[in-house]
């Protein structure tokens, strides 16, 4: 048999497996759009079992941050998994733990840390933390201020915090809870936001004393616009969740470890959260596993409570393999110059994304750290878009109006240039 069958037979079964058996994201089974076969990958570069080579403008959903197969986090993972692949954290400690859980406190300026399965489980955390240090000080607060245009993940209390219209919310609302929406601060990272602020300041005088927490994405609003807005509401964020022991939670899921350009987006506005969540870049894109970490404050609160402990424990809590990759990927960022590279791709961005904004069926133009977006007219082109990138080369998966890319801070700059190159290419050839 030539090898080419061969090869079309093994592609043929394993696809036509995946389309029998196996839920993709967001999508129906079988998946309603083609799927791509992934082969492997490397460094930027993902390769396809039909031979072909994608420069990768996604880091796999912001998380790769040092790229694919990096030697060094390929070998934490193996020298772990000889020693410890998994223990249970109930009544067990480890190495691993202490040690990730003491470089994040250190990084974030915070102090107790949760360590979990994914984002949105952090969310889940947080939300009951919040609730939980309410309850110790003897308050009620069982409702959550969160903004318009927000998205915290997929599970139920996480959906809830999401912003109403543009979310989840429309087939699953008759089951979430109820929580107050504040008006989104205004788009752009200079743009004057006294507006949204002064409808931040009405609703924390109104319901302030039903609200255990304030979440918000600090600076950028990610999956529910790509939405980068000024420092001053985040201060502002602050001042009023402390006037009125509102816990502020700042989920830096996406925008943490140096997506904006600083290693947290709270650092743009020079303020510490009660809470904050991390997921996608903390084990760079290896492994599920995400942390809520909490202030000294909140930590003692609950502990010092009648009830005393913080209730959730997951089965994978603290999994040593997850934490020894994610150990060695903030070795890396200490040791390397990721700021410098993140600077250079803000910089290719902002001068390489510019000339999007001269096409008709563009709206918008924006761009923070290693974020690049381009918001269309219309949310009818995202399918057109990412095929049109594909057959150049280039892995873009764009959302509604949202054509974005976030790449690895260890991209060539050529690759780059590409991503973009493609990106703007792709809205040229959009048939209407
Ligand atoms: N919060 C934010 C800001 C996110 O961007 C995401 C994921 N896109 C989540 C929470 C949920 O994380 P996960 O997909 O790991 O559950």
């Amino acid at each position: 048999m030539n090898i080419y069958k061969l090869i079309l037979g093994y592609l043929l079964s394993w696809l036509d497996i995946d389309k029998k058996h196996v839920w993709h994201p967001y999508n129906s089974l079988p998946s309603k759009s083609s799927l791509l076969a992934v082969k492997s990958t490397n460094k930027t570069s993902i390769f396809l079992e039909n031979g072909e080579e994608l420069i990768d403008g996604m880091s796999s959903w912001w998380s790769a941050i040092h790229g694919y197969n990096h030697p060094r986090l390929n070998k934490a993972l193996k020298s772990q998994v000889e020693i410890m692949p998994h223990i249970m954290f109930g009544g067990l400690a480890h190495e691993k733990a202490a040690v990730l859980s003491e470089k994040l406190a250190k990084l974030t300026g915070l102090n107790s840390v949760f360590l979990c399965d994914s984002g949105s489980v952090s969310v889940e955390v947080a939300l009951k933390t919040a609730i939980q240090y309410q309850e110790a000080k003897g308050l009620k607060k069982y409702k959550f201020i969160a903004l318009e245009h927000a998205y915290h993940g997929d599970t139920l209390a996480a959906m809830s915090v999401c912003d109403p219209d543009n979310s989840m919310h429309s087939i699953y609302g008759s089951y979430l809870p109820k929580h107050i929406f504040t008006k989104a601060p205004e788009l752009g990272f200079e743009t004057d936001c006294s507006e949204s602020i002064k409808e931040l300041e009405k609703t924390f005088e109104k319901y302030h004393k039903e609200c255990a927490g304030f979440i918000l994405e600090p600076i950028v609003q990610g999956a529910g616009g790509m939405r980068i807005y000024n420092p001053n509401f985040l201060k502002k964020a602050r001042e009023l969740c402390s006037k009125y022991d509102v816990l502020l939670i700042a989920d830096e899921i996406a925008t943490g470890f140096g997506h904006t350009g600083k290693m947290f987006a709270c650092e743009w506005a020079n303020i510490k959260p009660d809470i904050m969540t991390l997921g996608k870049g903390l084990t760079g894109g290896y492994m599920t596993m995400a942390a809520m970490i909490t202030s000294k404050n909140v930590s003692d609160t609950i502990s010092n409570s009648e009830l005393g402990i913080l209730m959730h424990g997951p089965t994978f809590m603290a999994n040593p393999l997850a934490c020894s990759v994610a150990i060695e990927s903030l070795n890396l960022l200490e040791e390397t110059s990721w700021k410098k590279n993140v600077l250079n791709i803000e910089k290719i961005f902002k001068e390489e994304l510019l000339s999007a904004k001269e096409l008709e069926l563009v709206k918008d133009v924006r761009s923070i750290g290693a974020i690049g977006v381009i918001e269309l007219t219309d949310a009818s082109y995202a399918q057109q878009v990412q095929d049109y990138c594909v057959q150049k080369g280039v892995w873009i998966r764009p959302f509604g109006k949202l054509i974005y890319s976030i790449v690895a801070y260890t991209i060539k700059e050529e690759d780059l240039k590409i991503i973009v190159k493609t990106m703007i290419e792709s809205i040229k050839a959009i048939k209407k």
